[in-house]
């Protein structure tokens, strides 16, 4: 996949100018923070049960990744809010956790939306059939050219691709399926997310420089939300599945330079305590050599209805 690499050189990620005041402020909101399957119930309330969804906000911009089963929920408090929605929803792949909220997601149903629907394949029209198919009859009681919404959808390539000023840019990861993460740069914050990503081990179609040209995409964001799905004996077990641990996602954010990891895509048998416990048994970053532990680094596991402002 070396052809679709973007170009890695950290200085094309200029931010756009800022601007004064609130209408600078990114906000990030998680919806669904799970990995693989839903897992509601009462050992998973605080770290959420829901699917892989992010919403980002930059003034008017509305930013959807992915559309697990945490969208749904997102749906229904922009229909309640009443204004037309327009939205932009980047998929990193279509497995079933990072799309089966979308037929729940209530604006598709309302002639008044506008949605923008990105995600990786060689055509546009690809992206509308991949997501047509788990809205066939057999899965699904609405089809797909049922919905309301005026829908729009582009395969994504290499370079930046312009959101209503935000900038987006695209890193194929190593999954199972073509994957991509995405780096997004508003005035107030460089946000990379990386739900599904295999940092060691398994045989992936990347170029051999992968590592190097994957921090370079990664280098000094705000925020990485990545892959922790697995604790290192899990790991052992589940090679070649296309997920990480914590420990290589802070080894990765450290070597980027990242100020803050946020881990992602919880298995779903992970309980709330697991997670508490796995926080305190971790070791601190390994870092670079020259900046072993920054110490602006933080590190946290997603939980849904958590929140991060910038600007
Ligand atoms: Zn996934
Ligand atoms: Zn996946």
């Amino acid at each position: 996949m070396a052809s679709e690499s973007p170009d890695a050189n950290p200085s094309a990620f200029a931010r756009p100018t800022p601007t004064a005041g609130d209408a600078n402020r990114t906000v990030i909101r998680f919806r669904g923070t799970r990995g693989s399957i839903p897992s509601p119930g009462p050992a998973t309330v605080r770290y959420g049960g829901n699917t892989s969804c992010v919403e980002i906000r930059f003034g008017d911009t509305l930013l959807i990744l992915d559309a697990g089963t945490g969208i749904r929920a997102l749906g229904a408090e922009l229909t309640e809010v009443g204004d037309p929605v327009r939205a932009t929803v980047l998929l990193t792949h279509f497995h079933w956790d990072h799309v089966q909220g979308l037929p729940f997601f209530h604006p598709m149903h309302l002639a008044s939306s506008l949605l923008h629907i990105v995600g990786p394949a060689d055509r546009d029209e690809y992206v509308e059939q991949r997501l047509a198919r788990q809205m066939e009859p057999i899965f699904f009681p609405v089809p797909f050219h049922g919905v309301r919404a005026e829908c729009r959808f582009t395969a994504w390539r290499e370079g930046p691709l312009d959101v209503d000023g935000v900038a987006v840019r695209v890193f194929p990861v190593r999954h199972p399926s073509r994957t991509v993460g995405y780096r997004i740069e508003t005035p107030s914050a460089s946000i990379c997310y990386v739900p599904d990503n295999e940092l060691a081990g398994g045989r992936y179609e990347v170029p051999s420089d992968w590592r190097r040209r994957f921090e370079a995409f990664l280098a000094g964001a705000d925020v990485l939300i990545h892959d922790t799905m697995y604790t290192a004996d899990e790991y052992e077990r589940h090679e070649g599945w296309g997920h990480s641990t914590t420990q290589q996602a802070l080894d990765l954010a450290a070597a980027a330079g990242v100020k803050r990891l946020v881990g992602f895509h919880h298995a779903p048998e992970r309980s709330d305590d697991d997670l508490d416990r796995l926080r305190r048994t971790l070791g601190p970053p390994t870092g670079s050599p020259d900046d072993p532990t920054p110490s602006d680094f933080s590190f946290s596991y997603a939980a849904e209805g958590d929140e991060l402002h910038f600007g």
